[in-house]
């Protein structure tokens, strides 16, 4: 089949012709405690099938109870984006029939989604290596509830776990705007940021916490009308929702330039082979036969609970990184950085409340704290070292008690091992508090001169590199607590005296 053979064989230039359009809908599982109509615990990685309540399993008789966090959750999202919010709204019956769906339908947001309109503001550098900084539009964002899970687990054999049914999703729609695969990898990385900012989903996409589907078409530019748009699913990673993109594009644009037609359809995205294919399943049009479920009330958002959440919103990342960038004049480099994950901001935010160094604090979470964390111990908050153990190792340093080098190499790893210690005790059990004082260490400076005349004289006739002999034996006589600068700057004015 023709369709199926796209590779990078397309030329830049034919590719160039096109325009690409994408829009996405990104899934994101909401973290309450419990699911969304139901008592049921919302945990992922239990037992199969042990967090499944009559209610979720839809036995007749049983009715739905709203769990409002939910509507907390989402529309936090939207006041995040800018959305409009919807204070009347209305779950409706999605009706299909599928294995994974226990009661037949899916209680969803029709006509009265939660949030309308919005944008997500994207960064990210396009195939010529250019910034571009702008707004993805949002068309909508709308609550519904999750479907249990379909295990193949032969070709003939499924297995199905209901711990899912009736997760609390949002489902976020873009408009058409989004123009290229780089775009669509900076669009989600920042849905997934301001997601874990705003601790309404873990952001996982391993897990499918956060899930995102693909449609995408392509027309010669200046066309008026749309092309058929393809919808791509399966993508776990946000690397392979670019990879799917990419491949897509070209299948698309071969197509056409054979004189071939789209044909509007479900396509997956296959990881091994970078390629998508189409799914056996033909797809009809569905008809889900939507009416208002006549089990929950309206849903009325009043301005007295839209103001609460409103106040409980916390800093964006946006307004995150102009903060470390203002008020703590921080490069654009380390506000990025720390900016990027909330439990950073906040560790260096904290730490900064006991020190005035901010750029040291950042150098030191930057450097040495973030070597020692994962990406789950870092969005868990669990840092090495606490703030204040943190804090009080770069007083010392700054105070000059101990060296830079000491605090890094020698009492930082004890820090680690040992939590309960302070930074000045591991300084002093290991004899790192530096001498500042001049006058004893000016006193050493002229024993360790006065014990090697030879080398000074070879010294002072040019052969500076013996400088680093004299600093090691001052180092050597004051158990490495002397200040290193300070030692060189008084051996360099001893030896630059004539004598
Ligand atoms: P459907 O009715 O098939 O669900 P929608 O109009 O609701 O289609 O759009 C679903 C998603 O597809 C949205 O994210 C939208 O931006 C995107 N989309 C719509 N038309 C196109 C197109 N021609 N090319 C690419 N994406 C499109
Ligand atoms: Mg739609």
């Amino acid at each position: 089949m023709i369709s199926e053979t796209a590779d990078k064989t397309v030329p830049a230039a034919v590719l160039a012709k096109y325009e690409v359009v994408i829009g996405l809908e990104v899934h994101c599982q909401l973290l309450t405690a419990t699911k969304i109509f139901a008592a049921d615990s919302n945990q992922f990685g239990s037992e199969p099938n042990t967090n499944v309540g009559v209610i979720t399993l839809g036995h007749p008789g049983t009715l739905p109870k709203l769990n409002r966090r939910a509507i907390e959750l989402a529309v936090r999202m939207g006041l995040a984006c800018r959305s409009a919010i919807t204070q009347y709204t209305v779950f409706a019956r999605k009706n299909y029939f599928y294995p994974d769906l226990p009661k037949g339908y899916q209680l969803s947001q029709d006509k009265t989604p939660i949030c309308v309109g919005g944008e997500v503001p994207v960064k990210f550098k396009d195939v010529n290596g250019q910034v571009v900084e702008r707004s993805v539009q949002l068309h909508h964002i709308h609550l519904e509830e999750d479907a249990g899970k379909s295990i193949h687990d032969s070709d003939w054999n499924t297995l199905l776990d209901y711990n899912r049914a009736g997760t609390p999703l949002i489902e976020m729609v873009t408009d058409p705007v989004i123009q290229s695969a780089e775009e669509a990898a900076a669009y989600l990385t920042e849905v997934r940021r301001l997601v874990r900012y705003l601790d309404i989903c873990d952001g996982n996409m391993e897990e499918g916490s956060l899930r995102c589907d693909v449609n995408i078409s392509v027309r010669l530019w200046g066309a008026k009308e749309f092309g058929t748009k393809v919808e791509i699913k399966n993508m776990n990673s946000i690397r392979n929702v670019q990879r799917a993109i990419e491949s897509e594009v070209r299948r698309q644009v071969e197509l056409v330039e054979k004189g071939g037609t789209i044909v509007q359809e479900t396509r997956m995205f296959d990881a091994n082979t970078g390629l998508t294919h189409g799914m056996r399943m033909k797809e009809t049009m569905n008809d889900y036969r939507y009416f208002p479920d006549p089990d929950l009330s309206p849903v009325v958002i009043s301005d007295d609970w839209l103001a609460g959440i409103r106040a409980q919103m916390p800093a964006l990342p946006k307004e995150r990184y102009e903060t470390l960038l203002n008020q703590y004049g921080l490069p654009e480099y380390d506000a990025a950085l720390l900016a990027d994950v909330r439990e950073l901001a906040d560790y260096f935010e904290a730490v900064c409340q006991r020190t005035k160094n901010y750029k040291a604090v950042s150098n030191w979470i930057m450097g040495p704290v973030k070597a020692q964390l994962t990406e789950k111990t870092l969005r868990d908050g669990q840092f090495p070292v606490s703030v204040d153990k943190l804090a009080e190792l770069i007083n010392l340093v700054d105070s000059g008690k101990v060296s830079f080098s000491s605090a890094s190499q020698r009492i930082f790893p004890v820090l680690i091992e040992q939590p309960e210690t302070s930074p000045e005790q591991v300084a002093q059990e290991q004899n790192l508090i530096q001498n500042s004082n001049t006058d004893a260490l000016q006193t050493l400076v002229e024993e360790v001169l006065a014990a090697w005349p030879d080398k000074v004289k070879e010294y002072k006739k040019g052969k500076k590199g013996l400088l680093g002999l004299f600093v090691g034996e001052v180092m050597k006589k004051s158990k490495g607590s002397a200040d290193p600068k300070l030692t060189n700057e008084l051996l360099q004015k001893a030896l630059s005296s004539p004598s």
